[in-house]
């Protein structure tokens, strides 16, 4: 007889005991890392195979990375749950996926009320070889010139309708939620400067400024 590798077959799902939940391929999951110390990776399941009595189950992944594991690193613009899909395939087995998880594309990550510990999103496509970024360019908000961290408060100029976080326009947090109205300093009329940026213990203290930042 013919020496080999034993046969294997796709499985179209396979239902993880240990966390009572079914995989199947398309799904994403949080993984064991190597190190207990290191976050859990995130993978897309691309598709599941067993040997002929359905044992020795495996999970072809497609990894995404974290800022922190790209090679340029985290940047600031860069959200705590945002993660890049990846050129990088792996396989591993099914005993290293410790729960599900959802990616979910920007614009309806940012529409969620609130981003459970399972929520994740991802705008970059990464190029695990040369640390490239698909797209390349993002737009840019506020006078700091830096694409959208959904994890930062921002307020809308009602002139311009830019975005502008707190701290650039000399404002706190609670000073920018507290805001009637807003007009950047282009977008603010000369004379009615005596008006800007009046605050919420006015008679309008239903038209707040539109604020942008997922609860978490
Ligand atoms: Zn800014
Ligand atoms: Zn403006």
């Amino acid at each position: 007889m013919a020496k080999g590798k034993a046969p294997r077959r796709a499985i179209e799902s396979y239902t993880l005991r240990q966390i009572n939940k079914t995989i199947k391929a398309g799904d994403c999951v949080l993984m064991r890392p190597a190190e207990r110390s290191k976050q859990q990776y995130v993978a897309r399941i691309e598709r599941i195979e067993a040997d002929t009595r359905g044992g020795n189950v495996k999970v072809h992944v497609k990894w995404y990375y974290r800022p922190e594991e790209s090679i340029g690193g985290r940047r600031q613009f860069h959200g705590s749950k945002e993660i890049f899909s990846s050129d990088h395939y792996d396989v591993q087995s099914v005993d290293t996926i410790e729960a599900k998880c959802t990616v979910h594309s920007f614009k309806s990550y940012t529409k969620l009320d609130a981003v459970g510990n399972e929520d994740y999103f991802c705008r970059f496509e990464y190029n695990s070889c040369t640390g490239a970024f698909n797209p390349d360019r993002v737009a840019v908000y506020c006078k700091c010139e830096m694409p959208y961290n959904p994890d930062d408060l921002m307020v809308q100029c009602e002139g311009c309708s830019d975005w502008f976080h707190p701290a650039c326009i000399e404002m706190t947090e609670e000073e920018a939620k507290r805001l009637d109205h807003f007009f950047c300093e282009t977008c603010l009329p000369e004379g009615q400067k005596k008006l800007r940026n009046s605050h919420a213990n006015s008679r309008h203290s239903n038209t707040k400024v539109d604020t942008k930042r997922l609860r978490r």
